[in-house]
């Protein structure tokens, strides 16, 4: 069993964001090793829906440090500059990258990093805390796929959330129902399919981008998009919101009661979750216009709906829902069925355990993103991106990433 001091589960920007922070910190004299554990076979941001069009919704300056370091090398400038693409960018004219380009910066960055070192195609499967008799956690146990085992003094996660499912699709095969963190890998086995016709669920960012490509790439076949909203609405995103979004703003968030971080959520929904990128949104209008006056009717969004059941049906899904507009129900089957609906807003399913194993209702975090739990000295679990019930909407996203990584690094080294 290998031993490390710092162990980080994800090779995404979360921990790669660690690990500058770690780079760039003289004082980490406790951290001799630090490793990072990737299940796939290179860093990619949100493979799924990596289209080559999509851009980024958040400035390229709220990359993985430069607003605490605008110096460092590891800032995405310094990428483009060192990829000789720097004028071009800046003729661009855009604060907003390709996500391409920033997949590609995270993979120059992991590439970079001296003292820490990343290892693909290592899904973790499972972590054990090490516990004294009076339940002291003294280390980790972390279990990959493959049955190689890591022992480590600090843990960090950041493997991003657990795919939503709605629970109508719980027990329909998964082998037709899609969603968007896998759809440009099953896309490709899609296309070798007979497709007629495709239910794509949800009103947000994701369901539009899955619907955009299943109208291009599936040129004759029936495409529905069933959502619970009165129809697809712009991201809200005015300066002035934008200020929730900094770190600054998390002090502010965290000292709240639930009640009102709870209403400050719901209130930043379609900052985030709930909205379409205006440019998506458009073309989309223009889509189903043009569609309007050539008379036909082949992609169509249905609004205000609720899924009722779902079944598997001769090799795809047969869905029930009601139509809250006229309160009549319908049901239709589809080849394929693409979930837009997002990520769960809870502790892990890795951590899920750790719970039972030391008797606590709930794992919290603290400010600093340590979980509150019994260590011995020189132990720790920091989660990262999962934390939107505390640390606020900006807790899953590049926005804060800078900032986060340099506390988590003082607090275990302090
Ligand atoms: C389509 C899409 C677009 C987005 N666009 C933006 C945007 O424009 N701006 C923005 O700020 N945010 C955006 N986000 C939010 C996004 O969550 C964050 O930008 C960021 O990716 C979060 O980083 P992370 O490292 O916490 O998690 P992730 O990016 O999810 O990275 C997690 C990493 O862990 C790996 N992993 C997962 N499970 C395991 C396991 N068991 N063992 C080992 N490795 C594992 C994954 O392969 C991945 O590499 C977007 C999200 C999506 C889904």
């Amino acid at each position: 069993m290998q031993h490390i001091d710092l162990l980080m589960i994800g090779c995404g920007p979360s921990n790669l964001s660690v690990g500058v922070a770690l780079e760039e910190c003289t004082e980490a004299h406790n951290i001799r090793s630090s490793l990072i554990i990737e299940k796939d076979a290179s860093v990619c941001w949100h493979r799924g829906m990596l289209f080559p069009e999509a851009q980024s919704q958040v400035s390229f300056l709220k990359d993985l440090v430069t607003q605490r370091d605008p110096t460092s090398r590891f800032s995405f400038l310094n990428y483009l500059h060192k990829s000789k693409r720097l004028d071009s960018f800046i003729n661009l004219q855009t604060f907003n990258p390709y996500r391409k380009e920033i997949s590609d910066y995270l993979q120059w960055v992991a590439d970079n990093l001296e003292k820490t070192q990343v290892v693909y195609n290592s899904k973790v499967t499972e972590v054990l805390p090490e516990l004294t008799p009076e339940g002291e956690i003294t280390g980790w146990q972390v279990f990959v796929e493959d049955g190689e085992c890591y022992r480590a003094n600090r843990l960090i996660f950041g493997a991003g959330r657990d795919l939503n499912v709605p629970a109508v699709f719980e027990n329909v095969s998964q082998d037709n129902v899609i969603h968007s963190a896998n759809f440009l890998t099953a896309l490709e086995h899609m296309s070798s399919q007979r497709i007629n016709n495709i239910a794509v669920i949800g009103g947000a960012q994701s369901s539009a981008e899955m619907y955009q490509s299943c109208i291009e790439n599936f040129p004759t076949a029936n495409i529905t998009m069933i959502m619970r909203s009165i129809g697809l609405v712009n991201y809200e995103g005015s300066q002035f919101t934008n200020t929730l979004f900094q770190n600054d703003y998390i002090n502010t968030y965290f000292n709240c009661d639930n009640t009102t971080r709870e209403k400050t959520l719901t209130a930043m929904h379609t900052t985030n979750y709930s909205g379409v990128a205006p440019s998506t949104l458009s073309e989309l209008y223009r889509f189903h216009y043009l569609q309007d006056m050539r008379g036909e009717n082949r992609v169509a969004m249905l609004t205000q709906c609720d899924l009722l059941h779902a079944v598997d049906d001769d090799g795809g899904v047969l869905i029930t829902w009601q139509d809250n507009k006229t309160g009549h129900t319908h049901s239709a089957r589809f080849d394929v069925v693409l979930l837009g609906t997002g990520y769960k807003n809870k502790t892990p399913t890795l951590f899920e355990n750790l719970s039972n194993q030391l008797d606590i209702e709930q794992i919290c975090v603290d400010r600093n993103y340590r979980a509150v739990l019994p260590y011995a000295p020189g132990v720790s679990l920091h989660l990262q991106g999962v934390n939107e019930n505390t640390h606020g909407i900006a807790d899953s996203l590049l926005s804060v990433l800078a900032f986060r990584s340099k506390e988590i690094i003082d607090d275990i080294t302090d």
